[in-house]
């Protein structure tokens, strides 16, 4: 069995890209480009490539040797993943996906999100003594956005001046949000997401029904690793608050009634109001003669919706009303008399007296 799963195929440009830069000697690069595109899964496969005692071809690790087996087990001695507490928990070993995405889990005291200077300092353990496989040794870092100041400038310091045999692999969502000095210590490698038909041929092979794999990629906004990771990875969180589709179609045709019945006990709330959100986008979008976005199959019953509405600025209202309540929607307490309120408020919206 190969440790190897078979990297996305529009990984293997910017893959090839990395391989270039690596034989050049370069040794700190930012992968850069829209979430859920694909970059952490590139990234370690580079850094297992790096580490690998004989690939079968540049950047191509073996996924059997003694290196490969330290890796896959999360335990290679040359190999540091820096990333906040808060994605932690979700990249054991070996993270493969982009998005930190679900809530589902959310602790009661939030991880940090940061990458803190203690993070940073804790990589020196690694340059002091020489690579314990004798070859090279490498870093994984990000989202490099997430440094706080003081960590930023303690690994500008290691950018600087690189200990020796050492790659640094930054990866960033927000590459306009990294300091410039830590860009500019970098080759900047962008990975792109890749067009429509591939992403949704790539989602079958995920073993997403291919019923499912256009509209998982539209509401992923078109990134592929986010796409299978809500439609596949017991994304509950998503389908249940898919419960209150149905609900919303019905526009100011719900009642209390029915929605105190629908609305899913465990219903999440950041998960409903992202949906919410996207249903209003779409709702103002149609309102003034544009296509829906997100929901494009629900073209027909959005216009109906927008054009019995007394007046489409009610929309914006529940979309700021929207807004307000996504300052609390980390706190997962009373989700479902949220979730009823906002669409109270929604039905409210056709609501001739306002
Ligand atoms: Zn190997």
């Amino acid at each position: 069995v190969s440790h190897v799963d078979s990297l996305p195929n529009w990984l293997e440009v910017p893959l090839g890209a990395l391989m270039a830069l690596h034989e050049r000697g370069v040794h700190a690069v930012l992968l850069h480009g829209p979430a859920g595109t694909g970059k952490w899964r590139l990234a370690m496969q580079f850094a297992q490539a790096c580490l690998c005692d004989q690939p079968v071809r540049p950047g191509m690790p073996c996924g059997h040797c003694a290196s490969c087996q330290l890796f896959v087990a999360g335990n290679h001695p040359d190999l540091r993943v820096t990333v906040p507490d808060a994605l932690a928990e979700r990249r054991p070993g070996r993270p493969d996906d982009d998005e930190p995405a679900s809530t589902a889990d959310t602790p009661r005291t939030k991880p940090s999100r940061d990458i803190k200077i203690d993070a940073v300092r804790d990589l020196s353990g690694l340059f002091q003594i020489s690579a314990h496989r004798g070859g090279t040794r490498v870093v994984v870092l990000g989202p490099s956005e997430n440094l706080t100041l003081p960590a930023a400038n303690a690994l500008l310091k290691n950018l600087e001046e690189p200990p020796p045999q050492t790659l640094f692999v930054l990866v960033s969502d927000q590459i306009d949000q990294c300091l410039p000095t830590i860009r500019s210590r970098c080759s900047l490698l962008r990975v792109s997401p890749p067009d429509d038909t591939q992403a949704q041929q790539w989602l079958i092979t995920q073993g997403v029904p291919a019923a499912r794999a256009r509209q998982s990629l539209i509401q992923a906004g078109g990134a592929p690793l986010l796409a299978r990771q809500r439609a596949l990875d017991g994304d509950n969180a998503s389908s249940e608050a898919e419960a209150i589709l149905p609900l919303l179609r019905a526009g100011g045709a719900l009642t209390v009634a029915r929605i105190a019945s629908q609305v899913p006990r465990q219903v999440l709330l950041p998960e409903s109001l992202a949906i919410m959100q996207r249903w209003a986008w779409d709702l103002q979008a149609v309102a003034l003669g544009a296509d829906a976005r997100y929901f494009p199959d629900d073209g027909a019953q959005l216009q109906v919706l927008a054009s019995t509405m007394p007046s489409w600025t009610r929309v914006d209202a529940w979309h700021q009303h929207l807004q307000s309540l996504q300052a609390t929607a980390e706190h997962p307490l009373n989700g479902k008399s949220c979730v009823e309120g906002a669409l109270i408020a929604y039905a409210n919206a056709w609501n001739p007296a306002g």
